[in-house]
C-alpha cells in the first residue's frame, strides 16, 4: 500500500484542487492507498475541508494539531500516522506534481528505500537561489551528513527508511538531515516545481534564515568546534605575543610595563573563556533541548477514529 503524507498549514485556497489532483493520480496507479492529511493548527477553513475529504473519500485520513507545531512536527505525525509499504511526502500547494508518483514508484520497485524529487529553482527569484546556494556550499563543510540543493521534503520512502526515521526520537527535528543521516539506496529525480498553485508561502527571510541555522546548529555540534578553533587560535596568538614581547623587554629593555602584559592576560583568556563555553555550550543545549522531553505535536482531533466515535454517538443519541 501506498501512503502518501501531507502536512498542511492554511492551505484553503488549495487544498481541494491538490486532493482532486492527488485523488486523480492516485486512481491511475490502480494501487491500494491512503492519503494522511496533517493540520499543522491551520487558522482558515483546511480543518473544515479536510473533514469533508475523510467523510466523502475513504482513502483520507488526517489529523488536526492542537496548534502549528511547524512543518517538521506536522511531518513527523503524518509518517507515524502512516501504514502504508510506501509512503510518499508532498506539500499541500500542488508543487510537488502528483504525477511523479508513478515514476517515484516504479523506482521504489527497483530497489530504491529513498526516492527523491530534486526540484530545479527555475521559479524562484535570483537572491533566494543565490541565498540557498550559497547556503549548501556553507552548511555542507560543517556537517557531517550531506545536504543536496533543491531535494527536500518530497521524496517516496521505503517502510524500513520510514521506521529509521521514526527511531530518531530527537526533539529539534531537521529533516533534510534527517533523511540524509538515515542513508539507504537512494535515487534522485529532477523536476520543474510549479509556482504556488494558491494561497502564500509560508517562508519570510526571517524564517528562512532560522532555519538555516537551525539546521546548522540542531544537527550536529560541528560549529561550536568552531568557537573553539577560534578560542585556540586567538590562545595562541595572544602566547606568540607575549613570546615577543618578552623577547623585545630583554633585548631593548622595559618599554611599556603593566600594559603589555595586561593585554596578553585579557586576549589570551578570553580565546581561552571562548574555548570552554563553546565547549560547555555544546552540551548544554543538546541536554536542555532533549532533556524537556516534551512531545512533539498535541493532537486535538483525529480523523477516522474521533469524528467517526462522535457522529456514532450523534447517530446513536437522534
Ligand atoms: N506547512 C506546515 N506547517 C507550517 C508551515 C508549512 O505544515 O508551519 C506545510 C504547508 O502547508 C505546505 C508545506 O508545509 O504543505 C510547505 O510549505 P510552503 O509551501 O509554505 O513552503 P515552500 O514550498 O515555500 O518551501
Ligand atoms: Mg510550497
Amino acid at each position: 500500500m501506498l501512503s502518501v503524507v501531507v502536512p498542511c498549514f492554511n492551505e484553503e485556497q488549495v487544498i481541494e484542487a491538490f486532493h482532486d489532483e492527488l485523488h486523480a493520480r492516485l486512481d491511475e496507479l490502480q494501487e491500494p492507498y491512503e492519503v494522511v492529511f496533517v493540520d499543522d493548527g491551520s487558522t482558515d477553513g483546511t480543518l473544515s475541508l479536510l473533514r469533508a475529504f475523510a467523510f466523502r473519500d475513504e482513502h483520507v485520513r488526517y489529523l488536526s494539531l492542537s496548534r502549528n507545531f511547524g512543518k517538521e512536527a506536522g511531518l513527523l505525525a503524518g509518517l507515524r500516522e502512516s501504514t502504508g509499504d510506501h509512503i510518499a511526502i508532498m506539500d499541500a500547494d500542488l508543487q510537488h506534481p502528483p504525477c511523479l508518483l508513478r515514476r517515484m514508484l516504479d523506482l521504489q520497485g527497483e530497489g530504491f528505500d529513498q526516492v527523491v524529487a530534486r526540484r530545479t529553482r527555475d521559479h524562484d527569484g535570483p537572491l533566494r537561489t543565490l541565498l540557498s546556494r550559497g547556503y549548501y556550499r556553507l552548511v555542507n563543510h560543517w556537517i557531517d551528513v550531506k545536504l543536496i540543493d533543491g531535494a527536500g521534503d518530497f521524496r517516496l520512502l521505503s517502510r524500513r527508511a520510514v521506521d529509521a526515521l521514526l527511531d530518531l526520537g530527537e526533539r529539534n527535528r531537521f529533516s533534510k538531515g534527517l533523511f540524509s543521516w538515515i542513508g539507504f539506496n537512494t535515487v534522485f529525480l529532477d523536476y520543474t516545481d510549479a509556482p504556488r498553485a494558491g494561497g502564500s508561502s509560508k517562508w519570510s527571510y526571517r524564517k528562512l534564515l532560522n532555519y538555516a541555522l537551525d539546521g546548522v546548529v540542531s544537527f550536529n555540534s560541528r560549529p561550536l568546534r568552531l568557537a573553539i578553533h577560534l578560542g585556540l587560535l586567538l590562545s595562541g596568538l595572544a602566547l606568540a605575543y607575549a613570546a615577543w614581547t618578552v623577547g623585545s623587554v630583554l633585548i631593548g629593555g622595559i618599554t611599556a610595563p603593566g600594559y603589555v602584559s595586561l593585554l596578553v592576560a585579557i586576549t589570551g583568556f578570553g580565546g581561552m573563556q571562548m574555548v570552554l563555553l563553546g565547549l560547555i555550550g555544546e552540551y548544554v543545549g543538546r541536554v536542555y533541548n532533549e532533556c524537556k522531553q516534551r512531545p512533539h505535536y498535541l493532537v486535538s482531533e483525529r480523523m477516522p477514529s474521533d469524528v467517526a466515535r462522535r457522529s456514532e454517538s450523534w447517530t446513536r443519541s437522534s
